[in-house]
Parts: C-alpha cells; sequence; structure tokens
C-alpha cells in the first residue's frame, strides 16, 4: 500500500503538492509527507480537469467513470448541457439576491414544482445550501412547532443505530456513526437511538416484515415513557448511505409513521441522499406511501452542481410558526437561502426527470445492472448483496478487522486503475452512478469491478 507513485507526469505532481499544502481536504485523512520523498503518496490525489457525462478525467488524460456520483450528488453526468445551458441563462440575469423580503422565479418555481410533487401535503419549502443545514432546520422547526404549542419539554430527538445526518453540531447529535462523533461527543446534545431494521438480518431466517416490527418494538416503548420529552425521530427512508448501505424494507415507515402520530412526534425524513429518483421514486418516502412531517433534501436535488438543500414541510407546522406573532417567528438566516443559480439547477434537474422520462429509465437501469452483477451474488468472499433503486451494495468477507481499512484503501486505489471512482465504506462495497449510463458505460462499470475484486481479493 505504501509508496504508490501515482502520477508520473510532473504537471500533476505538481498540481498535487500545491493541493497539499494549502487544500485541507476533508475525510481522507492523509499525512502526505511531502518532504519525505520516499513515502510519498499514500493514497493518490488526483487532479481532475473536466467532466464529461459519468466520466471524469484527470490532468493526465486519464478517465475515471464516477460510480458514485462524486459523493451521491451527481444525477445526470458531468457538465450536462442541458443544465448548462439553463445555468448560463439565469446567469445573465440573476446570480443572486437576498431571501428575505425579496423573492425571485427560480425559487418560486423550484417550491411550486417540489410541493406539487407531494400533491402540497409538504407544500412550504425553506432553503439552505448543504444537506447539514437542512437538517439543523427541520430539528429547530420541529422544536419550535411543540415550543409555540406550549410542549415546552419535547425538546429530545430519536435517530436510528448507523444513522448519519450530517457533521454540524445539531445533526451530528443525530448522527450513530462513531467514527464522526467521537472526539465531539462532549459537544452534543444526547439523543436517544434505536434499532435499526437492518434487512441483512434476513439472512438469520428473519422476514423483512419481522425485523421491522422488532425495531418497531424499540420504538415503541422508548416512546411509551418518553414521547413528553421527544420532539422528533429522524430517519433517513429505505437505505442508510453512509451507515454501509443498510438497507430496509418499506413497512418500517408506514410503522413510523403510524407510531408517531400516535405518540405525538415529528417524523423527519432526512432524504438528503435517498431523494430525487436515488430508490426508485422520487421520494424515497412513497414507496411507504406515506408522507413525514419535514423532509430534507439536498445532495441530487442540483443534480451535482451547486450547493442547495430545502425543508419541505406541511401546513401544519408552517402555520403554527408563522403566523403567531412576531417574537416566536422561525429563524435561520442563511446568506444564501435560495440562491437563484442553484434553484435554477435544481429546476433543470427536475425538468430532466420529466423530459426524459427518468424514473422509468431507472426501473429499466436498474434490472441491467443488476443482472450484470449477478456472478458477484454467488463469490464466496461476498456476502450480502442487496440494491434499491440506484443502489447496490455488498459486503466482503474479511478475516481480520484491523484489514479492514486498508481493504478500502487498496479497492480504491485499484478501481482507479481500472478507470473507475468507487470508495467503499469500511468492507462495504457500494456503487452509486449517475442516471444516464449507457450500455457500454454499464459495461465498462461492472467489468471494472470484477477486475478491481479479483485484484484486491486473492
Ligand atoms: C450527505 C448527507 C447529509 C449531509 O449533507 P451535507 O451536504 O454533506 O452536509 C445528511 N444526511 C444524509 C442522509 C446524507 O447522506
Amino acid at each position: 500500500m505504501n509508496n504508490i507513485v501515482y502520477f508520473k507526469k510532473k504537471s500533476s505532481n505538481n498540481l498535487v503538492i500545491r493541493s497539499l499544502k494549502n487544500v485541507w481536504h476533508p475525510c481522507a485523512q492523509i499525512k502526505y509527507p511531502v518532504e519525505n520523498k520516499s513515502n510519498f503518496y499514500k493514497i493518490p490525489l488526483i487532479p481532475i480537469s473536466h467532466g464529461n457525462g459519468p466520466w471524469l478525467i484527470d490532468v493526465s488524460g486519464k478517465r475515471y467513470l464516477d460510480a458514485i456520483s462524486s459523493w451521491w450528488v451527481n444525477l445526470f453526468g458531468h457538465s450536462n448541457s442541458y443544465i448548462n445551458k439553463a445555468l448560463k441563462n439565469q446567469l445573465n440575469k440573476l446570480e443572486h439576491v437576498m431571501l428575505s423580503n425579496l423573492t425571485h422565479k427560480p425559487v418560486i418555481k423550484l417550491s411550486e414544482k417540489l410541493s406539487s410533487l407531494t400533491q402540497y401535503k409538504l407544500g412550504h419549502c425553506f432553503y439552505g445550501s448543504d444537506g447539514a443545514s437542512a437538517v439543523e432546520v427541520a430539528l429547530k422547526m420541529s422544536f419550535h412547532y411543540w415550543y409555540n404549542k406550549g410542549f415546552l419539554n419535547k425538546k429530545k430527538f430519536i435517530c436510528l443505530q448507523n444513522s448519519y445526518h450530517g457533521e454540524t453540531l445539531g445533526a451530528l447529535a443525530v448522527t450513530n456513526i462513531q467514527s464522526f462523533k467521537e472526539i465531539y461527543t462532549s459537544l452534543l446534545n444526547k439523543t436517544y437511538i434505536i434499532t435499526t431494521p437492518d434487512s441483512r438480518n434476513i439472512n438469520k431466517g428473519n422476514s423483512a416484515n419481522e425485523i421491522a416490527r422488532c425495531a418497531i418494538f424499540d420504538l415503541e416503548i422508548l416512546l411509551k415513557k418518553n414521547h413528553n420529552k421527544i420532539a422528533a425521530i429522524i430517519i433517513e427512508p429505505l437505505v442508510q448511505c453512509a451507515g454501509g448501505m443498510i438497507m430496509y424494507d418499506s413497512i418500517y415507515l408506514k410503522l413510523v409513521r403510524e407510531i408517531c402520530n400516535n405518540y405525538n412526534i415529528h417524523l423527519i425524513a432526512d432524504e438528503i441522499a435517498v431523494g430525487c429518483g436515488r430508490t426508485g421514486k422520487f421520494f424515497a418516502c412513497e414507496h411507504a406511501e406515506i408522507w413525514p412531517d419535514f423532509l430534507c433534501l439536498s445532495k441530487g436535488i442540483t443534480g451535482g452542481y451547486l450547493p442547495l438543500s430545502l425543508v419541505m414541510t406541511t401546513d401544519k407546522i408552517y402555520n403554527s410558526i408563522y403566523y403567531k406573532n412576531n417574537i416566536n417567528i422561525f429563524l435561520h438566516s442563511h446568506s444564501y437561502s435560495g440562491n437563484p443559480l442553484a434553484c435554477c439547477a435544481a429546476l433543470a434537474t427536475l425538468e430532466i426527470f420529466n423530459k426524459d422520462n427518468i424514473l422509468q429509465r431507472i426501473s429499466q437501469d436498474m434490472k441491467k445492472i443488476t443482472k450484470a452483477l449477478t456472478s458477484l451474488i454467488t463469490h464466496p468472499k461476498i456476502i450480502n448483496f442487496r440494491q434499491k433503486g440506484m443502489i447496490w451494495a455488498f459486503d466482503v468477507i474479511i478475516e481480520d478487522p484491523e484489514q479492514i481499512e486498508t481493504f478500502s484503501k487498496k479497492f480504491f486505489v485499484a478501481a482507479l486503475k481500472n478507470e473507475l471512482l468507487l470508495r467503499p465504506i469500511g468492507n462495504t462495497v457500494y456503487l452509486m452512478p449517475p442516471y444516464i449510463l449507457n450500455k457500454n458505460e454499464i459495461q465498462h462499470m461492472t467489468s471494472a469491478i470484477f477486475q478491481t475484486f479479483n485484484e484486491v481479493i486473492t
């Protein structure tokens, strides 16, 4: 693993060195000993020059198929001509204006379109820029609703095991992935954590329904005792993505909705990763035919172009907060709230869904890709092959837990050599490609993953 000199070309090396000097790269915590050339590139840092459809091309001309949609945001490929054109038009009109006291067409049209997609059940859209902020907004709004109604004690939240809702302090408090919160635990509010209805337990002989009912039991016990203290439960509908692509049956969403009604607590659906068609329907909640009290969107909503997030909510919540009186209005003032360019990219994204019949395309493509991957299912080193919409995942058996970290790095590096951008989560390898792969690209993606697998797992 050590001493992988990834770039032979001088220009690439220069960019890598400069980037490592002044750019603080997120997540990949790679201590590059820049001075010590002998231990140079532990993991490659790839200077990307441009993008074209599902392909990313680096400065030395090497291409990579973006099979993870650049952290799950890119839906219709890089440098998409339709979105490009819409943005250029918007750029000539209005780049930004504050949304307090002022308004503009892109934000109005986008809010109308999204509301109509929920049949106006969630007819009020509040805007931020990143996913974590949308989660903060939903948590604050939920608390604020109960506050205005006189339920001053309802200020705790529930989340699921392995949940991920972002990394600002409020969002991190409802995240249950140890590595992200370990250091910061003392800064975070205490949250109730309940069993996740992980469908991998089907392998142990339980049906999806039994798994869901078992997990719900946990919620019910908690609420029986503590519902007076609890404002909301926050969940990632159907797939807990950052937690390791943990999938579960839609019956769980139905049951959670019921219980929330019975015990007077809000349901916050964090669809930041699973929204915008990723699970095969525009909103993942549609699989269960339920609506939450708050729905968070971000990531794919602009087609992966610009940062935008939003929280959609009901008349009931909107009215309780908005029309009260001056003291109790909802405050979350964000400079770039409803940015016209980002809204314009989101509108273009929704137009593509319509004009290219994307949901139908997804329902066909997911079958093709699943079929192309079938021989992975029976591989002796692979367990828990799973799929939901345009997400595929499987777990690789690694005997020594200490080797899991090395495995994911090795896999990442080997995949790059095979012109594929993949980034396993521990021993979970997943694909989350853009929705526009053609036959050859599907072929490339699947053969590159087999090739990589054979190189890494011997
Ligand atoms: C990515 C993600 C977030 C956080 O979004 P950012 O834009 O990275 O802050 C929140 N929830 C889920 C489910 C996510 O996948």
